[in-house]
């Protein structure tokens, strides 16, 4: 092989703005605003304070709150709401683009109430304190509850919301009312199946929302405008012209403070159940009729349903688990899983899963998708690669041999949010050499003005009730029936530690994945 050719040049799309149509600093918001009250239960957590408050302080910076617009912390945690205030100023210091007074005007419509998640009376009482707060205030008696508590406090909670009258729309004093609830939606298929039972108790699907904020995220909400916006891709979207698709998610943190969740998760109930899923969803859907919620949603549910089932009897050919060892990231000596504090020492919880997904349809038949994703792996980094096939004959094979590097397409997530496309140029010089270059489009070069935060924008979306970046129940569904054997087979047989491959933090993953890494990276 000509050693030119593994040389890549970089050229940056320079995006001027050619139409009329809006640029993202002009695209925050459509619609007006309805006023309402977004109350957090579970706000002494790390959730509110690493993401939910700041994306609202965010949208406030950005004129993009309702107005008014209260936002109510509860948990069992005793604070004031002073206490509270000051726990949420601290974690929004870091917000650029903030004046002098901008807290201050925000934590006006910042209050705190502890609530006991076991007292319907507590319930009752923090009803009262919301109408009358909808009163001073005058948010119409709309509310939003979100769940930011662990998902096994979902159904409980969901019923005290709606025993307290709080879910009844158009009732009671009540506008509308709306639940959300973060990943994950039950540990398997029937708990899946029973959680969306209660929440039904009290709340209608039209009511109900089901965070997965990697929806929200720039680059993956472009997927779509990419694809259908474009003409000339759509053509080779398929198994004609694509050789493979890679989806990787790679996190460079261990299992921080959430040991007793992700002993009962573990990767594949963590990344895999929803996000994974949505990513793959998005590349392969087929066009929907028009971009709204439903007929988007419609689409990945056909492409769940045609994801062909996991052949148990080639376990090793489809999956490979990992769990991290000790190692060094960024230089410095961090722990394997198993000394993590809360992890079982003899933990058998995978934190590495590379998956390889078959969509049996027109489209895709014979496609491999191969998704990735582990924790205290080398970089943090997030993107889907859309690898097109080799040309079908080398004109150039007498001077430069027959393996002529294929054309891709890239989609990445983090650390950039960018679009980039490979293809094959001639050097300059007399001899015959070809050049790999990268064309490439990143969000922060191209536009100017406000992009949101992925929790900003579901909050955003929310706030106008459009479901179109959160899952319905039918997916959820889809999603579980494809991975809980999966779960069960890697749960229940009998060689499960000979099926848990080690590897070290701050390397790909284990050297059993090597094969299909080198293919994504
Ligand atoms: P935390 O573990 O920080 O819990 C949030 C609050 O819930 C706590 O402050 C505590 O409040 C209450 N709580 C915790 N454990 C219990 C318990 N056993 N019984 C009763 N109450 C309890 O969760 P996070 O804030 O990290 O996450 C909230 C939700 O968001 C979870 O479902 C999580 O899976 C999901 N999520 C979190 C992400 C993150 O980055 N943190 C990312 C994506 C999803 P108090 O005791 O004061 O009532």
């Amino acid at each position: 092989m000509n050693e030119t050719r593994l040389e890549t040049k970089k050229f940056s799309a320079v995006v001027e703005e050619v139409s009329s149509q809006p640029t993202a600093g002009k695209c925050l918001i459509t619609e007006p605003l309805t006023s309402c009250t977004l109350i957090i239960v579970g706000a002494s957590g790390d959730l509110t304070a690493r993401k939910l408050i700041p994306a609202l302080f965010e949208l406030f910076l950005n004129n993009s709150l309702p107005n008014p617009f209260n936002i109510v912390g509860c948990s069992r945690t005793d604070l004031s709401g002073d206490d509270f205030r000051k726990k949420m100023k601290y974690a929004c210091e870091h917000i650029p683009g903030q004046s002098p007074g901008d807290w201050q005007k925000f934590a006006e419509n910042l209050y705190y109430r502890k609530v006991d998640y076991e007292s319907p009376r507590s319930f009752s009482e923090l009803a009262i304190y919301l109408r009358a707060l909808n009163s001073e205030k005058n948010t119409g008696g709309n509310w939003i509850f979100y769940l930011a508590v662990p998902p096994s406090l979902y159904p409980k909670l969901s019923r005290m919301i709606g025993q307290a009258g709080l879910s009844r729309e158009g009732r009671e004093g009540n506008g509308w009312s709306r639940i959300v609830v973060e990943k994950p939606f039950g540990s398997d298929l029937d708990s899946a199946l029973e959680l969306d039972r209660i929440l039904h108790t009290d709340f209608h699907e039209h009511q109900i929302f089901r965070i997965d904020h990697y929806l929200a995220k720039e680059t993956v909400q472009n997927i779509l405008m990419f694809r259908f916006a474009n003409a000339i891709f759509e053509p080779i979207w398929n198994r004609s012209f694509i050789d493979y698709i890679g989806i990787i998610a790679a996190e460079q943190l261990g299992v921080e403070h959430r040991a007793g969740y992700y002993e009962q998760a573990g990767v594949l109930r963590d990344m895999f159940q929803n996000h994974m899923k949505q990513l793959l969803a998005l590349i392969a859907l087929e066009p929907p009729a028009s971009f709204e919620a439903d007929r988007v949603r419609d689409e990945k549910i056909k492409v769940f349903r045609a994801m062909k089932p996991f052949d148990v009897g080639k376990f090793d050919e489809e999956l490979v688990l990992g769990q991290y060892g000790p190692g060094k990231i960024d230089g410095h000596h961090v722990s394997g899983y198993r000394e993590e504090p809360g992890i079982a020492p003899d933990s058998l919880v995978p934190t590495f899963a590379m998956m390889r997904i078959f969509v049996d349809n027109w489209r895709w038949k014979g496609v491999p998708f191969y998704l990735v994703s582990g924790k205290r792996l080398a970089r943090k980094v997030t993107k889907l690669v859309v690898q097109f096939k080799e040309v079908p004959h080398s004109l150039f094979q007498n001077v430069l041999g027959k393996h002529i590097i294929a054309n891709r397409l890239t989609f990445g997530v983090y650390p950039e949010e960018e679009i980039t496309l490979t293809f094959q140029t001639k050097s300059p010089g007399a001899r015959v050499c070809l050049r790999t270059v990268t064309m490439d489009f990143t969000y922060k070069q191209g536009f100017e003005g406000p992009a949101l935060e992925a929790y900003a924008k579901v909050l955003l979306d929310c706030i106008l009730g459009d479901h179109m970046l959160f899952w319905r129940q039918d997916g959820v569904e889809q999603s579980w029936s494809f991975l809980s054997p999966i779960l069960e087979e890697c749960e229940t047989c009998g060689n499960r530690g000979e099926r848990l491959h080690p590897y070290a933090s701050g390397s790909w993953g284990p050297k059993r994945a090597e094969k299909w890494m080198q293919l994504i990276l």
